[in-house]
Formats: structure tokens, C-alpha cells, sequence
């Protein structure tokens, strides 16, 4: 079936892209295999409106509000194949359907690799946290720390002092230099070089880490900047160039969210090096929005 502008990807990013396609009258469907990064969290902040509120239940009403518009259609699937046709593009879902679009939109987000650390990946978006935007203020006020990733984070330990007192752990990963132990003293970092070998809860809601030598600290959270990758093969296919940044790829797109590849916008995770849910909607829209004029004016 051939529709004006497909969507790629039906969470924060591409419903906000469909909605404006839909709202322009053309024909939009949108692809979603179901999994939003933020699936893991119980709460969504700092999204305007929608402060505290489930992710899924924010996604659902946006859903409801999309597939009010009559040229709108949601279909349940992976995309797992794109490619140039004769008509613009083609999107093959994972049970071999094909669907055609003049122009396509890229909202697959990203998937993030976390550390292998056991008893982590039980608590991720619960008390393993990445953004202190997100999440920040709720666990505020207490013991907090940095799992480092990599020398970088020690630039996540002294932004989360805004929120608590950190302590730094470098699980074997780093070793400050004399300059950069002076800035963690400076703001009262405490730095663990020891290697991290579980998370524990500590059964009133944080954590017990526990390092090697059998040492282990309490804290309220831990947060840590996993690197990411690409959650889908369709830009690498549709052959879109690629920004690389400290923890991971973003496609490359113009102030319209137009990518390297004519007629193949993207916007959301999956195309910024920072992510939020108001940064995703307000580029999904941009994208949604550019990608409708193009077919006006294209
Ligand atoms: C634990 C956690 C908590 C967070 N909490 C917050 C918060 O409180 N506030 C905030 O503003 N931000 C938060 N974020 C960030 C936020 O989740 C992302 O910025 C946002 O989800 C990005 O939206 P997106 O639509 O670009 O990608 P996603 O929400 O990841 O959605 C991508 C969609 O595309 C689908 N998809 C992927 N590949 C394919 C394919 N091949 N075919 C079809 N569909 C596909 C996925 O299944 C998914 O449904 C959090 C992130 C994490 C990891």
C-alpha cells in the first residue's frame, strides 16, 4: 500500500511527526515495534503537562489522539528493511509486508548498552538513572553517585552535585589526573577507583554497591551514561550520514530534520546527541511538518 509520508518508529518522536502529516490531510502511517527507551521508568518528568505521568500512558493518549484523524493509521511491526523505489521509499515489516511512501520519517530511537553489572540492569530507570533532568529531583537530597562509563563522567559527577553528594565510582574504568582530583575535591566528590561488582536494593529503596575487596557503599541512586546504539538498521541502509558523539551515533539532519538522503527525515534519539521527550516531540513535529512540505512544494 502506498501512503504520502511513512513513520518509522510510533513513540514521543514519530507521533509527533504523524500527527502534523495527519493534520495536513495526507496519508501517514506510522511503524512501532512497541518499545520506547523510557519503558523502564514508572514516572515521565520534566515533559511540559504531562509532569509525572506514566510513559505509556502518555503514548497511549497521543495514539488515541493521532488515530482521530482519518488519513492516520498505526501499524504493530518492525521495520527491518528500507530501500529506494520507484515511488519514493519502501518499508518491509518483519512478517514480510511492504508498505511504499513518497517520503519517510526515522523515529526508531536508540537502545541503550548498559554496564555489565549484576543486579543493574534490574533497576535501570528505577534507581539507575542516566539524566538527572529526568529523574533528578526525585531522588534529591541524599548519598548519590556516578558510575563511570569512561572519563566523562566525571563531568556527570560534578552535575549531579547539583541534586546530592556524589561519590564517583571509576569501576577500574579511569584515574583522575592532579587537576581533575582538585575540581572532584573542590565540590566534595568522593572518588572509588575500585571496580564495581554488584548493585544490591537496600530494601529502603536504594542501593547497596558493592565493590571489590568486599567493600560497599549505601547510596539513594546511582547514575551512569551508557553509551547507545542505533535502535534499528534504516538509516545505515538508506545510506544517511552519521554524527559521532561521546556515547554513541546520531543521523546527521539539517534545521528541517531533513537527513543526508533526499526525502528521509529523522529527528528524536535517534538523530541528537542529547535526549529528552520535549527535545524528541519538538523535533519530531519539525520533521512531520518538513517532510509534509516537501511534497508541496518538492
Ligand atoms: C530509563 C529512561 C528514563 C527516561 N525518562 C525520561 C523522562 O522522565 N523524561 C524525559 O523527557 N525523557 C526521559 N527519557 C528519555 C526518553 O525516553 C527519550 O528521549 C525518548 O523516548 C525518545 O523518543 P523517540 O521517539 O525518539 O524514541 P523511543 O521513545 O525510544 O521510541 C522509538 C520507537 O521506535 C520503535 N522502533 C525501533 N526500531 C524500529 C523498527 N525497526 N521498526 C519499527 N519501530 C521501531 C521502538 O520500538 C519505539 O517504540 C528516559 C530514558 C530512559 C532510558
Amino acid at each position: 500500500m502506498q501512503y504520502d509520508v511513512i513513520v518509522a518508529g510510533g513513540s514521543f518522536t514519530g507521533l509527533s511527526a504523524a500527527m502534523q502529516a495527519a493534520r495536513a490531510r495526507r496519508k501517514v502511517l506510522v511503524i512501532d515495534a512497541g518499545e520506547p527507551r523510557n519503558r523502564f521508568a514508572e514516572h515521565s518528568h520534566g515533559f511540559l503537562g504531562q509532569d509525572g505521568r506514566s510513559p505509556s500512558a502518555i503514548l497511549d493518549e497521543a495514539r488515541r489522539q493521532l488515530l482521530a484523524y482519518p488519513s492516520a493509521r498505526i501499524q504493530s511491526g518492525r521495520a527491518n528493511d528500507a530501500a529506494v523505489a520507484a515511488n519514493g521509499f519502501e518499508l518491509r515489516l518483519d512478517n514480510g509486508e511492504a508498505f511504499g511512501a513518497a517520503r519517510l520519517v526515522l523515529a526508531t530511537g536508540v537502545r541503550d548498552l548498559l554496564p555489565e553489572i549484576p543486579g543493574l540492569a534490574g533497576q535501570w530507570g528505577r534507581t539507575v538513572l542516566h539524566c538527572p533532568y529526568c529523574h533528578g529531583f526525585e531522588v534529591a537530597g541524599g548519598a548519590l553517585s556516578v558510575l563511570a562509563t569512561g572519563p566523562l563522567s566525571m563531568h556527570q559527577a560534578e552535575l549531579i552535585t547539583d541534586w546530592g553528594d556524589v561519590t564517583l565510582f571509576a569501576n577500574g574504568l579511569f584515574e583522575p589526573d592532579a587537576d581533575q582530583m582538585r575540581s572532584l575535591e573542590k565540590r566534595n566528590i568522593r572518588f572509588e577507583p575500585a571496580p564495581v561488582t554488584e548493585l544490591e536494593e537496600d530494601g529502603s529503596g536504594g542501593l547497596v554497591v558493592r565493590l571489590a575487596g568486599d567493600r560497599s557503599a549505601k547510596v539513594r541512586a546511582v547514575f551512569t551514561a551508557p553509551r547507545n546504539e542505533m535502535a534499528s538498521p534504516l538509516a545505515d541502509q538508506l545510506g544517511c550520514a552519521f554524527n559521532e558523539g561521546p556515547l554513541g551515533r546520531a543521523i546527521v539532519v539539517d534545521d528541517k530534520q531533513q537527513t543526508s538522503v533526499p526525502g528521509v527525515f529523522a529527528a528524536g534519539d535517534a538523530a541528537r546527541l542529547m535526549h529528552n521527550i520535549a527535545f524528541s516531540v519538538a523535533g519530531g513535529a519539525m520533521a512531520g511538518v518538513a517532510a509534509h512540505q516537501s511534497l508541496v512544494f518538492g
